[in-house]
């Protein structure tokens, strides 16, 4: 497949899958349309790298659904000078996203295999603002906390009591919660030592494995 039929699927996506559902931000919008999402999965995947589902990335795990991956983007409410932690590298397709916004990202994923190759293709795309961790993400990164925006990328039974602490005073924390196969997203607001909690609808993850 040709990189303009590609170019051309993907601004298709941004206008019916992200526009027309609401989606405003115009650095989210302009961050989707920069990013080559057919980058972040494997060859085969590609003619379908730009419908309206996930995809499976190996090891059990999938890229999420392109509006569900604009959504919490712009539920962060992101400024080019922020710092955020991102947990679940995965394919490394949200990293480029944040990457695309933000000076600092920090990326932790537990598969050391997912984290390598999500790490080769952004090197190729010339991300050099993304700091990678191998670990359980269970516990954040404290070494380069605190951050202004926490992602989680995977669906936690709670909210993970050292992520909340990870956050500045004024930060933000996207994170699906529930149980193995259905949870509600909800965006965490950090006010000194208030947190308010909205839930932005249903969503479906794979579950956030800890130790
Ligand atoms: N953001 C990814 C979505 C990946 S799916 C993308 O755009 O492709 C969720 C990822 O979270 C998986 O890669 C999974 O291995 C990882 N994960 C699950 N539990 C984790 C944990 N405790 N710490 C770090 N990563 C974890």
């Amino acid at each position: 497949m040709h990189e303009d039929e590609f170019t051309r699927m993907r601004e298709h996506m941004v206008h019916y899958q992200m526009k027309n559902r609401g989606i405003r931000d115009k650095s989210v919008l302009a961050a989707f349309s920069r990013v080559p999402r057919h980058a972040f999965v494997e060859k085969h995947q590609q003619p379908f790298a730009y419908n309206d589902h996930p995809l499976g990335i190996g090891s059990g795990q999938t890229i999420s659904q392109p509006y569900i991956v604009a959504l919490m983007t712009e539920a962060l409410r992101l400024k080019e000078t922020d710092k955020v932690l991102e947990i679940g590298t995965g394919s490394g397709y949200q990293t480029a996203i944040l990457a695309e916004m933000v000076d600092e990202v920090h990326t932790i994923e537990r598969i050391a295999s997912l984290q390598e190759g999500a790490k080769k293709v952004l090197d190729e795309l010339g991300y050099e603002n993304i700091h990678y961790v191998t670990a359980d993400g269970t516990d954040g990164h404290d070494e380069a906390a605190p951050y202004d925006a926490i992602l989680v990328t995977a669906a936690a039974r709670e909210i993970p009591k050292d992520l909340l602490s990870q956050l500045k005073d004024t930060g933000r924390m996207v994170i699906p919660v529930g149980g193995h196969f259905f949870q509600d997203l909800f965006l965490i607001r950090k006010r000194g030592d208030v947190h308010d909690r909205k839930n932005l609808g249903p969503v479906r993850f794979v579950p956030l494995v800890s130790g």
